[in-house]
């Protein structure tokens, strides 16, 4: 009994059509840029969707598809439901997708059966969530509560094209995306439904699971300064060789990291100069990304990072500056949402099993502003980004009907960020 996750997947085949360079990985790759006449196809084909399942469809200024579901009394406050419709290139069909799918699947649901909630609900397919294009990011869903910075307007493609352009060109506007965002009392919550992109809950034989918090990050820029030499001449003792200190760093992040529940951090790039065979390396620059779902957590890592490469560089005999380069805090999931998460997982049999996301997503431009929450779904091998992203039907099916029973469990008037 999997019609609904059968409707669904067959539903995500088709959006996925919507692709350039679909000759790419044997037509199984995925590329659909903000913006692009891919994202109007897709665009064009969710609205489709959520017209079919009773809803009143719009276009919003910044190229948000937003499909809406009247409650019981018309012009009621709404639910938020939604994900993103733009993808990186040679990604999979379900990232972001499916939380918008699974979403017009359960309002579809109330449609077929004539339910009408206590409240709207809003399903909102954002177009611009990967942030490949333009250099800035989130721009849908950040307009949404008044978060919008209209500096991205002036931010340009690889082609030169200046993003305000597009989105005229697309049927936005961008001299009205402050009508965009919500007044108060407009909009309850808003819950996005993704695929985990990690390998917990395959782990853990669980199919959905429930999130905490979107990671913070912190990126930092390590420089570690030695002093370069004849390979064949320099005695072992007499070295101060810059990339076996940083060798000796690169294992303490790893070995600080594994003690810290829930925290990650990842060596990612790493240079050596003067970077020949015969030279000792003289300087190294490596790259560190740390994140954790709690502030103090991370900073709390950062510090004790720091003062063990610090350890390193003095008993070694070279320099080190470490220089920070990034810094997001992290956006923790409203209680009240994960406790109605929690509860339908319940009601579905299922272990609840909370975890936080090291991945960003548009919840994260709700945070503070709007109660949120996440549900993540089972994903093959972790593995996302790539057209070998793949999910089962039972699970599509289980989304979809946890969606639903927390739409009709939903209880808005006790909701407190
Ligand atoms: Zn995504």
């Amino acid at each position: 009994m999997t019609e609904l996750g059968t409707a669904l997947m067959e539903r995500l085949d088709a959006l996925a059509a919507h692709s350039q360079d679909s000759s790419d990985q044997g037509g199984r790759a995925l590329t659909r840029l903000f913006l692009s006449a891919q994202h109007k196809a897709a665009a064009d084909q969710v609205a489709a969707w959520m017209k079919d399942a009773g809803m009143a469809v719009h276009l919003d200024p910044i190229a948000t598809v937003v499909g809406r579901y009247e409650g019981a009394t018309p012009g009621a406050p709404a639910l938020l439901l939604g994900s993103h419709i733009d993808t990186v290139r040679n990604a999979g069909k379900y990232d972001g997708n499916l939380g918008v799918l699974a979403a017009i699947a359960a309002v579809a649901e109330l449609n077929r059966l004539g339910e009408r909630l206590p409240f709207a609900i809003e399903v909102l397919a954002f177009g611009d969530e990967e942030g490949v294009r333009f250099p800035h990011t989130l721009t849908g869903s950040r307009a949404i509560v008044g978060r919008f910075d209209a500096d991205a307007l002036e931010g340009r493609d690889r082609e030169g094209v200046r993003m305000a352009d597009a989105l005229r060109a697309f049927g936005g506007d961008p001299d009205s995306i402050a009508s965009v965002t919500r007044k108060p009392g407009e909009a309850l919550a808003f819950v996005e439904l993704h695929i985990e992109q990690g390998p917990v809950l395959e782990a853990e034989g669980l199919p959905i699971g429930i999130v905490t918090a979107i990671n913070g990050a912190s990126r930092f820029s390590v420089r570690v300064r030695g002093v370069a030499g004849h390979a064949g001449t320099v005695p072992m003792g007499h070295r101060r060789d810059a990339l076996v200190a940083a060798a000796e760093m690169v294992l303490a992040v790893e070995r600080i990291a594994s003690s810290i529940a829930n925290l990650v951090a990842t060596v990612g790039r790493i240079e050596a100069k003067p970077g020949a065979v015969n030279v000792i390396p003289g300087e190294v620059v490596f790259t560190m990304d740390v994140r954790a779902p709690e502030d103090f957590v991370r900073d709390a890592a950062c510090t004790a990072i720091r003062t063990e490469l610090e350890g390193i560089a003095a008993r070694r005999g070279v320099a080190m500056t470490i220089e920070g380069t990034h810094n997001d805090a992290a956006a923790v999931c409203s209680p009240a949402i994960i406790e109605r998460i929690e509860a339908a997982i319940r009601r579905a049999g299922i272990r609840p099993l909370h975890l936080p996301s090291g991945a960003g997503h548009d919840a994260m431009s709700f945070a503070g502003a709007l109660p949120m929450g996440m549900l993540f779904v089972r994903c093959k091998g972790g593995i996302s980004h790539n057209p070998a992203e793949s999910i089962t039907v039972e699970d599509a099916d289980l989304s979809v009907r946890i969606l639903l029973d927390l739409l009709r469990h939903f209880d808005h008037e006790t909701l407190r960020a």
